[in-house]
C-alpha cells in the first residue's frame, strides 16, 4: 500500500493549495497489530516501528499488554508518516489489521478502514476459559464461529493464514509473529531486505535463520494467495468446523517446573487435579478436565499447557473431506 506523492494545486487567491492528494500523502499509515499474551505483538510492533524510523518517519507507538502473561489481550498501534499526531488509532482508520489470534482479530475488525482496509489474521484459536463454561468436558466451545470466508466478505482485502503451522513445520512455533510480519511486509512498500534487518534485532540470535525463514514464508504465502485464492480455503474449513467438533483434552506438565504451590489445584472449576506424593501436580481425574486451560493461565511457573487434541485431528480430517 503506497502513499500518493505531495502535489499542490493554485487557488483562485493565487495562493498555493494543497490537493487531496497531497493532503492524502500527509496522513499516516496505521498498523493495528492485536493478539494475545505470549504471541508476540509487541516484537512485531517493534520491527515495524523501528523500521519506519530509519525511513525517516515521524513514528508513534502505543501497546497495552497489562494480562498479557496470562492470556489477556495484547494490541499495539503503530503510526507513521511524515507527521503523526496522535499514537493511538481511531476506529475505523486502520489500513492494515494484523492479528495473531483469530477471535482477537474479529474483536479489532471495527477499526479497520471499512473501504480499504487490510486484514492479515491467523487462523490459531486460543479458547479463553471463559469458552468452557457449560463444564462438559468435549461440549462445543464457545468461541467465535464466523469463518474466513465469512470475515474476507465483509472486508476490503483479508488473509486467514495458518500461520501457527507454518511456523511449527519450520521447526520454531513462537515464529508464527513473524510469518504475520512477512504477510504484512507485502502491504507497505519497504524493501524486503530491510524487513529482514529490522527483524534481526527483535529476535534471538541464535533464531534469526528460522525467523528469516518465517518472514519469507509469510511473503511468499500471501503473494501467492493473491494470485491463487485456493491457498487460503484449507484454513477456512479448519476453522469453520473448531467451534462445532468434539474434542479430547490432554494436560503436559513439566514436573521439574512445578513447585508445589497448589494454586492450580486450588482453582481448577472441576477440582480434578491434585499434587502427588513428591507435592508435583497431577490430572487425578482426567474425565472431568474440560479443558478451560485456567490452570495453565494461573500457573505462576509454566509447569502446564493444556492440549485440545482431538479436535486438530478431526478438523483437520473435516478439512480434508471438504477439499475432497
Ligand atoms: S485441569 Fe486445567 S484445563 Fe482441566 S478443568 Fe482443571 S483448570 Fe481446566
Ligand atoms: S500452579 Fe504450577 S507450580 Fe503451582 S502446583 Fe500447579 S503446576 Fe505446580
Amino acid at each position: 500500500m503506497s502513499r500518493p506523492t505531495a502535489s499542490t494545486s493554485s487557488a483562485k487567491d493565487g495562493q498555493l493549495r494543497p490537493t487531496a492528494a497531497a493532503a492524502k500523502a500527509r496522513e499516516p499509515m496505521n498498523v493495528l497489530i492485536v493478539g494475545v499474551g505470549g504471541q508476540g505483538v509487541i516484537m512485531v510492533s517493534k520491527a515495524l516501528a523501528s523500521l519506519a524510523q530509519s525511513k525517516g518517519y515521524q513514528v508513534k507507538q502505543s501497546e497495552v499488554h497489562g494480562m498479557a502473561k496470562r492470556g489477556g489481550t495484547v494490541f499495539s498501534h503503530v503510526r507513521f508518516g511524515p507527521q503523526v499526531w496522535s499514537p493511538t488509532i481511531p476506529k475505523g482508520e486502520a489500513d492494515i489489521l494484523v492479528a495473531l489470534e483469530w477471535a482477537e482479530g474479529l474483536r479489532w475488525l471495527p477499526f479497520l478502514k471499512p473501504d480499504t482496509g487490510i486484514f492479515i489474521c491467523d487462523t490459531k484459536r486460543i479458547v479463553p476459559p471463559f469458552a468452557c463454561l457449560n463444564r462438559r468436558p468435549g461440549a462445543p466451545l464457545r468461541y467465535s464461529r464466523e469463518t474466513p470466508a465469512e470475515v474476507r466478505a465483509q472486508v476490503a482485502e483479508a488473509y486467514a493464514i495458518d500461520a501457527t503451522r507454518m511456523a511449527e513445520e519450520l521447526g520454531n512455533e513462537r515464529a508464527a509473529n513473524v510469518v504475520l510480519i512477512g504477510a504484512l511486509s507485502t502491504a507497505l512498500d519497504f524493501p524486503a531486505g530491510d524487513w529482514e534487518k529490522s527483524l534481526a534485532q527483535f529476535v534471538p540470535k541464535k533464531t534469526i535463520a528460522v525467523n528469516l525463514d518465517a518472514f519469507r514464508l509469510g511473503r511468499s504465502w500471501i503473494e501467492e494467495a493473491r494470485t491463487n485464492p485456493v491457498v487460503t480455503e484449507a484454513p477456512a474449513a479448519k476453522a469453520a468446523a473448531l467451534a462445532h467438533v468434539p474434542y479430547s483434552v490432554r494436560l503436559e506438565i513439566t514436573p521439574e517446573w512445578c513447585k508445589s504451590c497448589d494454586i492450580c489445584v486450588k482453582l481448577c472449576p472441576e477440582r480434578c487435579l491434585r499434587l502427588n506424593a513428591e507435592r508435583i501436580v497431577e490430572l487425578a481425574q482426567p474425565e472431568k478436565c474440560t479443558g478451560c486451560r485456567l490452570c495453565e493461565l494461573l500457573c505462576p511457573d509454566f509447569a502446564i499447557r493444556v492440549h485440545l487434541d482431538s479436535a486438530v485431528v478431526a478438523i483437520a480430517a473435516a478439512a480434508q473431506e471438504t477439499k475432497a
